[in-house]
């Protein structure tokens, strides 16, 4: 078969797409699929009334991932840094940077509360006394208890996953929490005191064109080296015979079209991926892909009659005053994001799928929000010139406990069927970013261009070995 295969990629978000860009390149023949009507996925850009938004607060950090796109576009002048990019966090009143710098925190704690905050970080790096398992366990053990709460952890990891800190994962902690993650006491001790003490620097990458821009120029070469991208079109069900794909079907206009295929590679929700498959699953994957779990965003975006509102671009609120848990001013990422003399804003709640706001109409969330907003002091109703939703179902995996066992559940399954392998943050179910995403696609285009004719079982065999040591106990 060699370049004679035809694959077919399931998503055209960045991850299908930097795979995609890898097999054309080695000349491979492959088709992308879409469900929707645009490039990029999560990391796709709109534009309104002129002006450029995206799904939420897109900053690059992968600085290590720039020169593996620049073999297919000028990466270098498309995603540039952008030294606006500083974050926030609103913490008991005060918007401290985030990551956290301990003199900014420790300076801010009510003076009677400090010997407390201080001697309980310091005894959590004893040998451990707490369960690891947890996020809340793991986070205490990092930090301690006071400071645990008086940084309100707890409520923002409630308004992301709808759970609270010890039900979740210590993987989320591990993995979205690096700098608590690589928190040593003597190193706090040292920033605290130490007024030459310099903090880790962070370099943040944007596309001034908006995210979008990666996934767009990614399509581009796809296109221009042979490759063909269907938009509308969502594969429906993927056909398995004797341990392979045989054929994927594709919905074009309410009509299932059958697509033969050599090699699938799937970007959707890995659970949606299994129920997709024909023959069915057998009935203990089915409900393992049933266990896992998801949950739904609702972006509210605003123009605001003032010229700037934050010094940072996006502030995450884990404070119980608000119910979403991050505003993004998108004028701090580029100038083609706002009208002049006005801000533009987006503010993110999580709900469960189902849930009565999720149901909720514009004015509704709009009114919800506004009303948390004035009473925080940050602007008020009557400067809203314009305001929208976009909603996006199922857009964070939720690390509860023990997903690793569903996890495992379906990756086994899939390992077990020779040419399809699951890719991506939904693919293989990690709430991750951009980089890992697109590195993801990239190493998985390497290893179908090698093996995916004569040892196609070793691309999935490889992908989901990475994924299972990733994270705990799901060898
Ligand atoms: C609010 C928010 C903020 C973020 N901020 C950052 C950030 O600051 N920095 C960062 O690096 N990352 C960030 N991310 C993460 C980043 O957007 C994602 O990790 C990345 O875009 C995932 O890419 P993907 O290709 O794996 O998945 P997706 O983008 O989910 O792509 C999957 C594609 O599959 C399509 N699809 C689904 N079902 C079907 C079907 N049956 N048939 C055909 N197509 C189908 C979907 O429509 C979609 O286009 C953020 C994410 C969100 C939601």
């Amino acid at each position: 078969m060699g370049k004679n295969m035809h694959v077919s990629v399931i998503g055209a978000g960045i991850s299908g797409l930097s795979l995609a860009a890898v097999l054309v390149r080695s000349g491979i023949r492959v088709t992308v699929f879409e469900k929707g009507d645009r490039l990029g996925g999560l990391a796709a850009s709109f534009k309104r009334d002129g002006y450029i938004f995206d799904l939420g607060p897109h900053i690059f950090f992968a600085k290590k991932i720039i020169p593996k796109l620049n073999v297919f576009f000028d990466a270098g002048s498309v995603i540039v840094e952008n030294k606006n990019l500083t974050q926030g966090i609103y913490i008991q009143g005060k918007v401290f940077s985030h990551p956290f710098k301990p003199k900014e925190i420790l300076s801010h704690i009510e003076k009677r509360k400090l010997p407390e905050a201080v001697i309980g970080a310091a005894l959590s790096n004893l040998p451990i006394r707490n369960s690891q398992q947890t996020l809340e366990g793991w986070v205490t053990s990092k930090i301690g208890k006071p400071l645990f709460d008086y940084i309100e952890l707890d409520t923002y990891v409630r308004k992301l996953y709808g759970i609270g800190a010890c039900d979740i994962s210590s993987d989320w902690g591990k993995h979205r929490l690096k700098p608590i993650a690589n928190l040593k006491f003597w190193r706090v001790a040292n920033a605290a005191v130490n007024p030459w003490a310099k903090n880790k620097k962070r370099h943040s990458y944007y596309c001034p064109g908006g995210i979008g821009e990666v996934a767009k120029q990614l399509a581009d070469y796809v296109v221009k080296n042979g490759g063909e991208i269907r938009l509308h079109s969502p594969v429906e069900e993927i056909v398995a015979n004797n341990g392979g794909i045989e054929e994927i079907l594709v919905s074009r206009e309410g009509i299932l079209k059958p697509v033969k295929t050599d090699f699938v590679v799937s970007t959707i929700k890995i659970s949606d991926l299994i129920f997709r498959m024909k023959p069915k699953a057998e009935r203990e994957v089915l409900n393992a892909a049933g266990s896992v779990r998801h949950r739904n965003l609702i972006i509210l975006y605003m123009v605001v009659d003032r010229e700037r509102l934050f010094d940072h671009c996006l502030v995450y609120f884990s404070t119980k005053d608000t119910s979403f848990k991050r505003i993004t001013e998108y004028k701090h990422f580029s100038p083609d994001m706002a009208p002049e003399n006005l801000t533009s804003l987006s503010v993110e709640i999580c709900t469960n799928p189902g849930d009565d706001l999720w149901e909720c109409g514009d004015h509704e969330i709009f009114d919800l929000v506004i009303i948390e907003i004035e009473k925080l002091g940050i602007f008020w109703r009557k400067e809203v010139i314009e305001y929208f939703t976009v909603r996006i179902p199922t857009v964070y995996p939720v690390y509860f406990l023990n997903y690793q066992d569903h996890l495992k559940a379906l990756l086994d399954y899939l390992g077990g069927i020779s040419n399809l392998v699951s890719i991506g943050r939904h693919g293989l179910y990690q709430h991750d970013n951009m980089a890992t995403a697109i590195e993801n696609g990239l190493n998985a285009g390497e290893l179908v261009a090698r093996h995916g004719t004569e040892d196609p079982e070793t691309v999935s065999k490889v992908v989901y070995e990475e994924r299972r040591s990733k994270y705990n106990d799901i060898s």
